[in-house]
C-alpha cells in the first residue's frame, strides 16, 4: 500500500498544472482500489460550489459543468462534515441528490472523503462501486491516506496553473499566502534565487541567443563525459569488468541519442540551457522512480547525479550570474539568505519572498532591519516559475500576488505611496525623544549586525544599540575572523554609535544560524547546541571573541557585554568567570579600559524563573522576545506550518514579560527587550507599562514606535495593560490594543491595516 501511495503522489507531483494532477489522481486511484468510478469534486471559491473537476468512470462530458453546494448531496454533506461518507447504497441516504446525466445510477456502493489542506475543504474525492456492499476499512483508510498526501500537492497544483495560465491569455490572478515577513508593500520584477546545482529549482527562462545556450550546454557535457572518462579509467583494474561498464552506461546516457538530444532540442525550442536539462533530467528522474523493480528505481540516484554535474559545469560558466538586476527587484527563493540579500543593490532590491521560515526567522529580521517589505513561508509558490514576472508582495498581510486584475494592482500602488508618505512624515521624529504625553522616558535602541545598520539607525534617530549580533559578521565568511579582525569590525561598531552603548552579544549559532565553515547537525537544533552551550566548549572562540570586544572599547568605553541563551546559573557563572579573566589578562597585556557593563539575555524559560538570581549577578537583563515565545509555546519560530500558533501576545508570554521587568525592578537592574515585539507598536505600549527601561528594534520599526507612545500617555498604557493582563487569548489582547490605537488616531500603526 505504501509504495502504491508513494507512486501515486510522486505522479500527481510531477503534473504540469491542476487538471492533469485530478485526471492521474481519479484513473490512478480507481486503479489502485479496483472500483468502477473515481471522481473528484472541487472547491470554487467564487460561488463556493463543489464542481465536478475529473472522472474515470462517470459521464466525463459533464467535467466543469456540473457542480453541488457545501451541504448539497453526498459530495455537500462529505464537504460540510469534514469526514468521509461510507455507503452501501447510495440513493437510499437522504442527503443523496440526482445529477442529471452524470451517469451514476449504475453505480451504488458510494465512498466519498474530504481533501483538506491546511484546514480547508478543497474538494471531495468519491470513489463508487455498482456492487451493493460497503467499502471496507481497509478502502476507507487507504482513501482518507492518500486524500491527506494529496491535498497538498492539490494545493500546490491551483497555484502552479495560474503561473502556467499566465504564459497564455487571460491569466487568472493568484493570491499564494504566506506570514508576514516585514512590513510594507512591494510591485516588482522576480529574481529566483536557486541554490547551487538542484535540478528542481532550475527557474524557467526564454532566451534570444540560442547558440549561445546550446555551446554552452555541450561544453557541459564534454566536461561531464571526460570527468566520466577519467574516473573511469582511474579505476580500470580495480573493479570488475560488470561494475565498470556502468560508466559506459553514464556515457551512453548522455549521448546525443539519448538525454544530450533531448536537452539540445529544448535548447532549440528557445529554453535556456539549465531549464532546458532540468526539465529533462526531472521527466527521466521521475520515470525511474516510478519504475516497479527496486534495482532500476535505484537508477534515478544516478540520473539525478549526473544532471547535476552537468548543471554545475552550466552554472560556473554563467556570466548571466552577475545579473543586471531589474529596477524593482524582487527576490525570490527557497530560502533566502543574508549573502543573496547582499548580492542585489540595496537601491535595487524592493521586495523578498522565502518559500521556507516564519517571520521569526533571522532572514524575516533582517529584513526588517534592512526596510524591505517580505513574505515568508510561501510554500505553494510555484516559484521557480516566476523569473521575469511582475508580482505584488503584500509584507503585511503576508500575500503574494499573481497577474492582479488593475483594480487590485493600483490597490497596492496606492498603500506603497501612502507607507511613502508616512515614512517622510517621521523623519521629523528623528531628533525628538521618546516622551509619552505625560513626560515618561523610554529610551528607544536599535538592533544591528551589518555595517549598513549603522547609517540606516543614527538616521533614525536611535540612542543606542541594544543588540548587536556578532554572529552576522561570523556568517558571511568562510572561516573564523581573527580575533585582530573582529576588533577591527567591533571598533567600527563602538566609532559609529560613541557615545552611545552598543549592547554586543557574544556569538549566537546553531538554531537556523549555522555557519558555513562550522556546520552543526541535529535533529533538534533549536534545543541544541546553540549560544553560550557552544561558546563556553569552545573557550577559544569565546575568548577571542571577549577579548577583541575589549580591545575595541579602548578610549571608547561605550560596550556592554550580553550573553545570549542561558538556561542555568552555572552557564552565566562560568562566563562571567571567562570574561573577567579576559579582562584581568589585557590590563596585564597594557591596555587600559573598566570591566564593560555585562547583561544576559533572557530567552528561555528556565531563565525567566531565575531572573532573580540572574539579575544578581550581572548589570543588566535583557529579553530576547523571539525565543522566549517559541520555547515558551513550543512553536518552531521557522515552522511556516506552526506560525499562526505563534503569538507574542499569548498571555502566557505577557505573564512572563512582566515577571521578567519585576524580577529587575526587584534586584534594581535595568531590563530591556530586544526581540521583535519591541518594535510592534501595540507591543511596545505593553513595554512601556509593564517598566521595560529600555526598548531595542530593527531601524525602520523605530520612527513608527516612536510616533505611536509620544501619542498616548504612559497612565493610558498601564490602565490598557491591566485589562490585557485579565485576557485569556492573544486574539482579544490584539483586538483590544488595536481599539486602543484606533481611539488615539494611531489606527495606520495598528496590524490590520
Ligand atoms: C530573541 O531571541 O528575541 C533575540 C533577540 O535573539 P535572536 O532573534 O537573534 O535569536
Ligand atoms: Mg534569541
Amino acid at each position: 500500500m505504501l509504495e502504491t501511495l508513494r507512486h501515486i503522489v510522486q505522479e500527481v507531483n510531477a503534473a504540469e498544472g491542476l487538471n492533469e494532477a485530478l485526471d492521474i489522481i481519479v484513473r490512478r486511484v480507481r486503479d489502485a482500489m479496483g472500483t468502477e468510478v473515481c471522481s473528484v469534486y472541487m472547491r470554487d471559491p467564487l460561488s463556493n460550489r463543489y464542481i465536478f473537476r475529473a472522472t474515470e468512470g462517470l459521464n466525463k462530458r459533464l467535467v466543469g459543468q456540473a457542480s453541488l453546494a457545501s451541504g448539497e448531496g453526498l459530495v455537500g454533506l462529505v464537504a460540510e462534515r469534514e469526514e468521509p461518507i461510507n455507503l452501501e447504497d447510495a440513493e437510499t441516504h437522504p442527503a443523496f441528490q440526482f445529477l442529471q446525466g452524470i451517469g451514476e445510477e449504475a453505480f451504488h456502493a458510494f465512498l466519498g472523503v474530504p481533501i483538506i489542506h491546511q484546514r480547508d475543504v478543497l474538494g471531495v474525492l468519491v470513489v463508487q462501486q455498482a456492487q451493493r456492499r460497503r467499502f471496507d476499512e481497509d478502502d476507507e483508510a487507504f482513501l482518507v491516506t492518500m486524500s491527506a498526501q494529496l491535498a497538498g500537492v492539490i494545493a500546490h497544483a491551483q497555484v502552479t496553473g495560474a503561473v502556467q495560465e499566465e504564459l497564455l491569455d487571460g491569466a487568472e490572478p493568484a493570491r499564494i499566502n504566506g506570514i508576514p515577513g516585514a512590513p510594507g508593500i512591494a510591485i516588482g520584477t522576480v529574481v529566483v534565487v536557486s541554490p547551487e546545482a538542484d535540478l528542481f529549482a532550475v527557474p524557467k527562462r526564454i532566451v534570444n541567443n540560442r547558440r549561445a545556450e546550446l555551446r554552452a550546454f555541450r561544453q557541459a557535457l564534454n566536461a561531464v563525459q571526460a570527468d566520466i572518462r577519467a574516473v573511469s579509467d582511474n579505476l580500470r583494474g580495480e573493479m570488475s569488468a560488470e561494475d565498470h561498464a556502468l560508466f559506459d552506461v553514464y556515457l551512453g546516457i548522455l549521448d546525443d541519442s539519448a538525454i544530450g538530444g533531448e536537452v539540445a532540442a529544448l535548447i532549440k525550442a528557445g529554453h535556456w540551457a539549465q531549464g532546458a536539462l532540468s526539465q529533462v533530467m526531472i521527466k527521466h528522474i521521475r520515470h525511474f522512480e516510478r519504475m516497479e523493480h527496486s534495482y532500476l528505481r535505484e537508477r534515478a540516484v544516478d540520473v539525478k547525479d549526473l544532471g547535476t554535474r552537468v548543471l554545475s559545469y552550466l552554472q560556473a560558466n554563467d556570466t548571466s550570474r552577475d545579473k543586471d538586476y531589474p529596477e524593482q527587484c524582487i527576490l525570490v527563493g527557497e530560502e533566502l539568505t543574508a549573502t543573496a540579500l547582499g548580492e542585489v543593490p540595496r537601491d535595487q532590491l524592493v521586495g523578498l519572498i522565502s518559500v521556507r521560515g516564519s517571520g521569526n526567522s533571522h532572514v524575516a529580521i533582517l529584513a526588517r532591519a534592512m526596510g524591505i517589505p517580505t513574505v515568508m513561508g510561501a510554500v505553494d509558490l510555484p516559484y521557480a516559475r516566476l523569473q521575469d514576472r511582475e508580482v505584488i508582495v503584500d509584507g503585511y498581510q503576508g500575500a503574494v500576488h499573481l497577474n492582479p486584475v488593475p483594480e487590485v494592482r493600483q490597490r497596492f500602488q496606492d498603500l506603497l505611496n501612502e507607507d511613502l508618505a508616512i515614512n517622510k512624515d517621521l523623519e521629523a521624529l528623528r531628533d525628538l525623544p521618546c516622551e509619552t504625553l505625560d513626560g515618561h522616558r523610554l529610551p528607544l535602541w536599535v538592533n544591528t549586525g551589518l555595517m549598513v545598520d549603522v547609517g540606516r539607525s543614527l538616521d533614525q534617530g536611535a540612542e543606542g544599540v541594544g543588540l548587536y549580533r556578532t554572529e552576522v559578521p561570523f556568517l558571511l565568511r568562510d572561516r573564523f575572523p581573527s580575533e585582530e579582525e573582529q576588533r577591527q569590525i567591533y571598533r567600527e561598531q563602538l566609532q559609529a554609535f560613541a557615545p552611545r552603548p552598543v549592547t554586543m552579544r557574544t556569538l549566537d549559532i546553531g538554531g537556523d544560524k549555522a555557519l558555513p565553515y562550522f556546520p552543526i547537525e541535529e535533529d533538534n537544533p533549536f534545543l541544541g547546541w546553540r549560544g553560550i552551550r557552544v561558546t563556553l566548549d569552545h573557550p577559544e572562540i569565546f575568548l577571542a571573541q571577549v577579548r577583541a570586544m575589549l580591545k575595541a572599547n579602548e578610549g571608547l568605553g561605550n560596550l556592554r557585554i550580553m550573553l545570549p541563551m542561558v538556561s542555568n546559573i552555572a552557564e552565566l557563572d562560568e562566563a562571567l568567570v571567562l570574561i573577567r579573566r579576559s579582562h584581568r589578562e589585557l590590563q596585564q597585556e597594557g591596555f587600559a579600559g573598566e570591566l564593560p557593563p555585562i547583561g544576559v539575555m533572557v530567552e528561555v524559560p528556565s531563565a525567566v524563573y531565575q531572573a532573580r538570581a540572574l539579575a544578581r549577578r550581572v548589570d543588566f537583563l535583557s529579553v530576547g522576545s523571539n525565543d522566549l515565545t517559541q520555547y515558551l509555546l513550543a512553536v518552531d519560530r521557522n515552522n511556516a506550518r506552526v506560525a499562526d500558533l505563534y503569538h507574542s501576545f499569548h498571555p502566557a508570554v505577557l505573564q512572563a514579560l512582566r515577571s521578567v521587568a519585576e524580577a529587575g525592578q526587584s534586584e534594581g537592574k535595568p531590563v530591556g527587550i530586544c526581540g521583535e515585539l519591541a518594535g510592534d507598536p501595540l507591543g511596545a505600549v505593553l513595554m512601556l507599562a509593564m517598566g521595560y527601561n529600555v526598548l531595542s528594534m530593527n531601524a525602520t520599526s523605530l520612527p513608527r514606535v516612536k510616533q505611536v507612545l509620544r501619542k498616548l500617555t504612559h497612565a493610558r498604557a498601564c490602565e490598557v495593560l491591566a485589562e490585557v493582563m485579565a485576557m485569556e487569548d492573544a486574539a482579544a489582547v490584539t483586538r483590544r490594543l488595536e481599539a486602543l490605537m484606533v481611539e488615539s488616531g494611531l489606527q495606520s500603526f495598528s496590524r490590520s491595516r
